[in-house]
């Protein structure tokens, strides 16, 4: 165990509340491109151009373009070993609740059951004229799915320029101001407000342990312990070394 991970452990395993904030780089090696990746689906889809809710309400049938294929990558998608070690670590009593910018449900898949999900969730679809809302597996034939009023349904993720869901904002911002560790895991922290989580948690006290395959804006801010590398290789080491760290200290 090296000196960085047995840090890292001790930082959860003394933790009476341990968070995790992940986003797209968790789930990459699930085959799902994050927004950094300089090909795949975001190199067709400029996000500016495809993911703001202006851009929904100007041209919804463009954006479906892009909704439909981001849904067949994630529909494919599996989860790797990053979303099944922090399941084992919620399993183990040592992670309480992951808040995650992701929308592709992987870590559900992977076992974890306190989930914030922060930017929506695809599962369902809302007409934004008239506020209808419909399973999305109940549209799953439709290639333009549409509401009873005729209008084009729109997924229940937060596009730039949306709001987030009260709820998701309220319980993490609570959960972050009383957490005494913080993973961050796997995201760019260019996104506001999700991004302000790491700073809420550090001035609580919280160690923060980020894993990232390259620095960020937190890394010489916030960070207290950077594991650098991909997220599959990373978190199953961390869950070994407090696996370790409890029997040394036991
Ligand atoms: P981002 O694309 O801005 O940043 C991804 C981060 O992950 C980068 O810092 C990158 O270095 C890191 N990374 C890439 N591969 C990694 C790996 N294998 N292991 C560890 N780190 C890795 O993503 P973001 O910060 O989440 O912000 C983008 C927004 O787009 C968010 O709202 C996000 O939810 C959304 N998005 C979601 C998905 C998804 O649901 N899977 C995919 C793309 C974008």
């Amino acid at each position: 165990m090296t000196e960085s991970f047995e840090k890292a452990a001790e930082i959860i395993l003394t933790s009476k509340l341990t968070l995790a904030l992940t986003g797209a780089g968790i789930s990459v090696e699930s085959g799902i491109p994050d927004f950094r990746s300089a090909e795949g689906l975001w190199s067709k889809f400029d996000p500016a151009e495809y993911a703001t809710i202006e851009a929904f309400r100007a041209n919804p049938q463009k954006v479906w373009e892009m909704l439909r294929e981001m849904g067949e990558v994630v529909n494919r998608a599996e989860p790797n070993p990053a979303h099944r070690g922090m399941g084992e670590l919620e399993l183990m009593g040592y992670l309480h609740c992951i808040i995650t910018q992701n929308i592709d449900n992987l870590h559900q898949a992977g076992g974890s059951k306190d989930v914030i999900e922060y930017h929506g969730n695809a599962g369902t679809l809302s007409c934004l004229w008239c506020g209808r809302r419909y399973p999305a597996a109940d549209k799953r034939n439709e290639s333009l799915p549409r509401c009873e009023c005729e209008k084009i349904l729109k997924p229940d993720v937060i596009f730039f320029g949306e709001a987030i869901p009260e709820d998701a904002m309220n319980r993490s911002f609570q959960l972050a101001s009383s957490a005494g560790a913080l993973l961050v895991v796997g995201t760019s922290a260019a996104v506001s407000p999700v991004n302000t989580i790491p700073a809420i948690a550090k001035q609580n006290g919280a160690g923060i342990i980020e894993i990232n395959k390259e620095k960020t804006q937190l890394t010489h801010t916030v960070t207290d312990i950077f594991l650098q590398g991909n997220a599959g290789n990373i978190v199953p080491q961390l869950v070994k070394a407090v696996k370790q760290k409890k029997e040394l200290d036991a």
